[in-house]
């Protein structure tokens, strides 16, 4: 039973973010749920669904925010005011990669890049 309820509870915390296209924060998640999953679970949850590939780990002013999970590879423009993310075309990383397995031997796996900002809509708000 317990592993039927851990199902639901990971597709509740998965659900929270059809809704919105912003960041979230693990109190961020909790809020959206109305409380109907404790927070402990939510945070219990979370590390798996990362791990998983179903969520996406990004840094926002030192916290730690997600957002839905994308097969395709893909970075972010991440508004550091209302926390909206526009995603990149292309990955220029890939070519940094190649050059540094060549000279270092460096065995890579992953990269993470984001980019922090402000975006057009807040930008204009701020005048
Ligand atoms: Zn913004
Ligand atoms: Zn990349």
């Amino acid at each position: 039973m317990a592993l039927i309820r851990n199902t639901v509870q990971k597709k509740m915390i998965l659900d929270v973010f059809r809704s919105t296209t912003s960041l979230l924060s693990a109190e961020g998640i909790y809020e959206k749920l109305g409380g109907s999953i404790a927070k402990s679970t939510i945070y219990r949850n979370i590390p798996t669904l990362v791990e998983n590939g179903l969520l996406e780990l990004h840094y926002l002013d030192g916290c730690s925010m997600y957002k839905i999970g994308t097969k395709k590879h893909s970075h972010y423009l991440i508004c550091d005011v209302c926390h909206s993310m526009t995603p990149i075309s292309g990955c220029n990383i890939r070519f940094i990669e190649k050059k540094a397995k060549r000279e270092t031997g460096f065995i890579i796996k992953k990269h993470h890049l984001q980019i922090n900002g402000t975006c057009r809509k807040c930008a204009k708000g701020k005048k």
